[in-house]
């Protein structure tokens, strides 16, 4: 494939943006090459300013389960448009989403907009934080919760708990009451309410982790969360900002008997617009401002344009409960597919699959934690990810992602995928 356009363009790009992108991992640095530059979507297919055509396995990194520019998403997006692109004041499609949600999620009662899985999970936690009168808070290694200071910490050597930031310009003073924790793992969230003095306000994780590749967490452990949780008057918040919608109509909540006291969403919520969400019983959200003394705000929350999209979305979604069997299927066929290829060359590979979401690592033991996501093999992920590319498979540019099958991914499309793998991996073995 030529790339020549895409080149010229990334090197433009970088004069004027940091890295060339607006999102780090958008920049190629894990794998070889550089990025594709996107002219436009078409279904389960993606089209670059050199005029290559991908599968598209990101699906803007997870919002797009119909794929690109579905029809009853662009027609109401398009209605929206002609009506004017922002008020500032309540429309009544923000109330119409909300409800979607609230009769979705057992959890939920009231939920309010934002504008990015970010704004949800730091407002998210501050309303936490604001109903407990306690600062402590517990998340997981390899969890991402967004790029809010409190949560942009990385792991503690040893055996300390208490989290280092990740990055400069992360104060220590405020991610000291971030306390991290071991995925899968429950006496590490027992050393972390040992450790915190004050007590702890929330406990966030992702119950279906997706941003240290696909680790699903065990139905015991979420169960054994619940119970510590419970015993300490600690609120546990599920950040379902990437598996709401994808692992199921009601994401891991679909799946687990285990329930949160607050969720986050978005992705998915919005179609592919900027949206995101945080809901809750009743009781934690009357202390949300306007109603309580938890301020939170946002120009363009509920924008009418992106909660059109999102309702359309949801609407879709909830008429069709049978997509998920459908993206379930050929999530596992593609995994399959891909396990074969690895078996067949002798290259050791785990794979998982949950509702649209899957995820591979190039590794011989089961991924239960970042501990062990991190001893992947990431050169062979590379090697592999060029070869995918250069077959017009588009995978996510890094080992630690997840990948998303959108209702527009035909079976054939996947059939394509998995030849391509056995190609690759015959090659690059
Ligand atoms: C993507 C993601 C976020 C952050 O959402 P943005 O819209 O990128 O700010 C937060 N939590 C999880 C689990 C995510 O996957």
């Amino acid at each position: 494939m030529a790339y020549e356009k895409s080149i010229a363009a990334f090197e433009e790009a970088y004069k004027v943006i940091p890295g060339g992108v607006d999102s780090p991992v958008r920049a190629f640095s894990g794998v070889e090459g550089t990025p594709p530059f996107i002219e436009r979507g078409e279904g389960g297919y993606l089209c670059d300013i050199d005029g290559n055509r991908y599968i598209d396995f990101v699906q803007s990194w997870g919002p797009l389960i119909f794929g690109h520019c579905d029809a009853d998403i662009e027609a109401a997006v398009m209605d929206a448009v002609k009506k004017g692109l922002s008020f500032g004041a309540p429309t009544t499609v923000e109330t119409a989403l909300a409800e979607e949600i609230v009769t979705l999620f057992e959890s939920i009662d009231k939920v309010r907009f934002v504008s990015s899985g970010t704004e949800a999970v730091m407002s998210a936690i501050r309303l936490a934080r604001g109903f407990t009168g306690r600062d402590d808070i517990v998340k997981f290694t390899g969890c991402y919760h967004g790029h809010s200071d409190s949560l942009l910490v990385q792991a503690g050597s040893g055996a300390a708990t208490f989290g280092n930031p990740s990055s400069p310009g992360v104060p220590a003073d405020l991610t000291k009451h971030t306390l991290l924790a071991t995925y899968n793992d429950i006496e590490s969230v027992k050393q972390c309410f040992a450790d915190s003095k004050e007590g702890i306000a929330c406990v966030i994780i992702e119950p279906i982790a997706g941003n240290m590749g696909l680790v699903p967490a065990d139905e015991s452990f979420l169960q054994e969360l619940r119970t510590l949780c419970d015993a300490h008057g600690t609120l546990l918040i599920f950040d379902e900002v990437m598996s709401g919608f994808r692992a199921s109509l009601k994401g891991a909540q679909g799946i687990t008997s285990v329930k949160p006291d607050m969720v986050t969403l978005g992705k998915v919520i919005g179609a592919g617009m900027p949206v995101g969400a945080f809901g809750a019983s009743a009781e934690i959200m009357a202390h949300l401002s306007p109603e309580g003394p938890v301020y939170q705000a946002g120009t363009l929350s509920g924008n009418p344009v992106a909660m059109s999209a999102g309702l359309a979305s949801l609407k879709k979604l909830k008429a069709n409960p049978a997509v998920y069997v459908e993206l379930g299927n050929r999530a596992k066929k593609l995994m399959e597919g891909f396990k074969k290829a690895a078996d067949a060359v002798n290259v050791p590979m785990v794979t998982d699959v949950r509702g649209s979401m899957f995820g591979f690592f190039f590794s011989d033991k089961p991924v239960k934690n970042f501990a062990d996501a991190m001893e992947n093999d990431q050169k062979m992920f590379a090697k592999f990810h060029k070869g995918m590319l250069d077959r017009g498979i588009y995978l996510a540019c890094s080992s630690f992602e997840t990948g998303f099958i959108s209702a527009a991914t035909t079976d054939a499309m996947i059939d394509d995928a998995i030849k391509a793998a056995y190609e690759t991996l015959k090659e690059i073995q």
